[in-house]
């Protein structure tokens, strides 16, 4: 467990109450980019097909669940401008622990979609996950495309996932995302069927093509936008991941001093 800075009470209740509201406010639209990115072995989510619009009447159900994720000082003080969910995929990997180590540093929670294989093999970092008070989420067993399994291999998939978290953790999943955000009604309606809400992602730097940290910060920070909640994706799974873990080090404070709060999905 890496120590904490401690809190201010009434900040984080400040920080709380104004991501809620600005989670309430808005109305979030999840697009997909134009292209068919690699499907690389390192199981990287691609982005939507073009044209893969999606509104959604409530921002990813961001109302009670929603709660603003760390923040001390005085930008945390101010009347956030918007909200950022970090999220990451594809682990517990290698990676995760750097990962965590930077978001202890900066006292941010953020949100982990985990594989059910990979939780096999790491389930002591879903542990530290869950013990530092991030959100546990689930994104299949295997990174399948889940819109070429039969029904019963997609509850498979999900339930096996949910039932190994939960086994390490105590955490019940409540949240799942679509590997390469590839879904169709008859796989959305078997997910939701199951007691999960699909989350899929606003912001996507494409940290899995491994550009340079300066470039994912630049990709972040410019692109997530004020009076909404940007969820981010990122992946602390499927590869090297110095870049990622260098560029969130840089970009939370920038996000923050920008008036970003951090929320969870
Ligand atoms: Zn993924």
């Amino acid at each position: 467990m890496i120590p904490r800075a401690p809190h201010t009470p009434h900040l984080r209740a400040r920080a709380w109450a104004t991501a809620t509201a600005v989670a309430a406010g808005v109305c979030l639209v999840v697009a997909g980019t134009p292209g068919d990115p690699p499907r690389t072995d390192d199981a990287a989510d691609a982005t939507g097909p073009p044209g893969a619009a999606v509104a959604f009447a409530s921002p990813l159900g961001l109302d009670a669940r929603a709660r603003a994720v760390g923040g001390t000082g005085a930008a945390a003080a101010r009347q956030p401008v918007g909200a950022v969910a970090l999220t990451f995929d594809d682990g517990p990997g290698p990676a995760t622990e750097a990962v965590l180590t930077v978001l202890a540093k900066h006292d941010v929670r953020a949100t982990f979609f985990m594989l059910g294989d990979r939780v096999s093999w790491r389930g002591f970092t879903a542990q530290r996950v869950a013990a530092e008070g991030h959100q546990v989420a689930n994104h299949s067993w295997n990174h399948a495309d889940m819109s070429t399994l039969s029904s019963w291999d997609v509850r498979w998939q999900v339930e096996n996932t949910r039932s190994l978290i939960k086994g390490y953790t105590g955490i019940t999943t409540t949240v799942f995302r679509f590997p390469y955000g590839k879904m169709d009604d008859r796989t959305r309606g078997i997910v939701s069927g199951l007691g999960l809400r699909v989350v899929r992602w606003d912001v996507d730097p494409r940290d899995f093509e491994q550009p340079s940290a300066d470039t994912l910060v630049e990709r972040v920070v410019t692109r997530v936008q004020p009076g909404r909640v940007n969820v981010v994706l990122l992946h602390d799974g499927g590869g090297d991941r110095q870049q990622t873990i260098a560029a969130l080090d840089r970009m939370i404070p920038h996000l923050r001093e920008q008036g970003y709060a951090f929320v969870l999905v």
